[in-house]
């Protein structure tokens, strides 16, 4: 069988079993997503803030642009002639928000977790990496030489099993983990993680923030500043595309690490650089960050609401967070409930597997600060 048969073949069987994906038509209009005619309030989005649906923080940048700041390309990677000015604000307002000695920035989430542990790790590194981890990191530890065991989600007596383990035979273990985990909504317990890498003096700790960054923590800066651990962890990591309303990805960090990375990063090195026009959105909306509160709070309001409401209705509900999975189990079911709620105007969307284990299919809610306390008791409702 030629190899385009086998596509055609590979497809249909993905239709049969109802995995085909595709990309859906839909107009959005602030909150709202337009599907097929119909309005929906929109609960499947990353824009945890609401910054991108916000209108007026948009005219206020744009109030802040002329010909000659609004540079859509950078034309080069950063090492040759794309390193702009706005880069090194961005960076330098990154290291003093988080109080550490460097930041650097990428062009995506999957830019940085793909380079950072092939850049740092070789044959004589063990990466320990949690069970639920994003296919971002997956891919960074099997682009790296290191050798890789998974420990069950969150299960750090496992974990402490594995380092007792392997500690001597490595020259460095690195533990890989996400702060809050994208498909149950839960978090790791970071200061415990700490308090174990501490212990021996060859592990180091990564940290992805990416539904974290903006939502939690006084200041937004995540859940290693809401845990008071940010100078503990090695790779603390971030994304500018959910909360921050942009494109991009940093990581703060020692700045021997920020070095060896400008030079032995991968998909820091050959790639054009974000445009600047995007990074100085991004630097705007960081620089507002620290008076988000409200809406930080608000958000973690409406995230109890929904987990309480769940869990009073015999919902096994893990989320500590504004992302809350209602796990119906059979697919089936979970896409019924769905199109329910997307008849009575919600925009869920259902999760099945391979994204979720097996049985486990879910609808996931993903609350946003411009989401009103009525708006989801009306959502609750509806879950019946
Ligand atoms: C979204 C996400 C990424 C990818 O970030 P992009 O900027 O979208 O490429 C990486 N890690 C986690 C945990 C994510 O949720």
């Amino acid at each position: 069988m030629s190899i385009i048969e086998q596509m055609h073949q590979e497809l249909q069987e993905l239709k049969e079993r109802s995995n085909l994906r595709s990309l859906p038509n839909m107009i959005h209009d602030g909150r709202d997503v337009v599907v097929g005619g119909h309005r929906m309030l929109n609960l499947s989005s990353n824009d945890y803030l609401g910054l991108a649906a916000d209108r007026s923080l948009r005219e206020e940048f744009l109030d802040t642009l002329t010909p000659d700041n609004f540079l859509p390309t950078s034309s080069s990677s950063r090492l040759l002639t794309g390193n702009f000015t706005v880069y090194d604000e961005l960076e330098a307002e990154l290291s003093h928000l988080f109080g550490t000695e460097a930041a650097l920035t990428f062009n995506s989430g999957y830019h940085a977790n793909t380079g950072i542990l092939p850049a740092v790790s070789d044959t004589q590194t063990l990466i320990l990496a949690d069970k639920l981890v994003h296919a971002s990191l997956i891919d960074g530890i099997r682009l790296s030489t290191a050798r890789c065991i998974r420990y069950r989600h969150n299960d750090l007596t496992q974990l402490e099993r594995l380092l007792e383990q392997h500690s001597t035979e490595y020259r460095q273990i690195i533990i890989v983990t996400e702060s809050l985990f994208s498909m149950d909504g839960d978090k790791a317990d970071l200061k415990a993680l700490v308090r174990l890498k501490n212990r021996y003096d060859n592990v180091l700790l990564y940290v992805d923030e990416a539904h974290a960054f903006g939502v939690c923590g006084q200041h937004g800066l995540g859940c290693a500043e809401e845990c008071g651990c940010i100078s503990d962890i090695d790779f603390l990591v971030g994304t500018f595309g959910k909360a921050i309303a942009s494109a991009g990805a940093y990581i703060v960090c020692r700045k021997v690490i920020r070095e060896y990375l400008v030079n032995r990063m991968r998909t820091f090195i050959f790639t054009t650089a974000l445009p600047p026009l995007n990074v100085a959105w991004t630097l705007f909306v960081v620089r507002k960050l620290s008076g988000m509160q409200q809406l930080r709070e608000h958000l973690a309001h409406l995230g109890s609401l929904l987990q309480t409401a769940l869990r009073e209705r015999d919902y096994d509900c893990p989320s500590q967070s504004h992302i809350v999975p209602m796990i119906v189990g059979p697919s089936a079911d979970t896409i019924l409930r769905a199109e329910q709620l997307q008849r009575h105007g919600f925009y869920a969307l259902p999760v099945r597997p391979p994204t979720v284990p097996e049985g486990t299919s879910r609808i996931r809610f993903s609350l946003t600060a411009n989401v009103t306390e009525e708006e989801v008791k009306k959502l609750i409702e509806h879950i019946g």
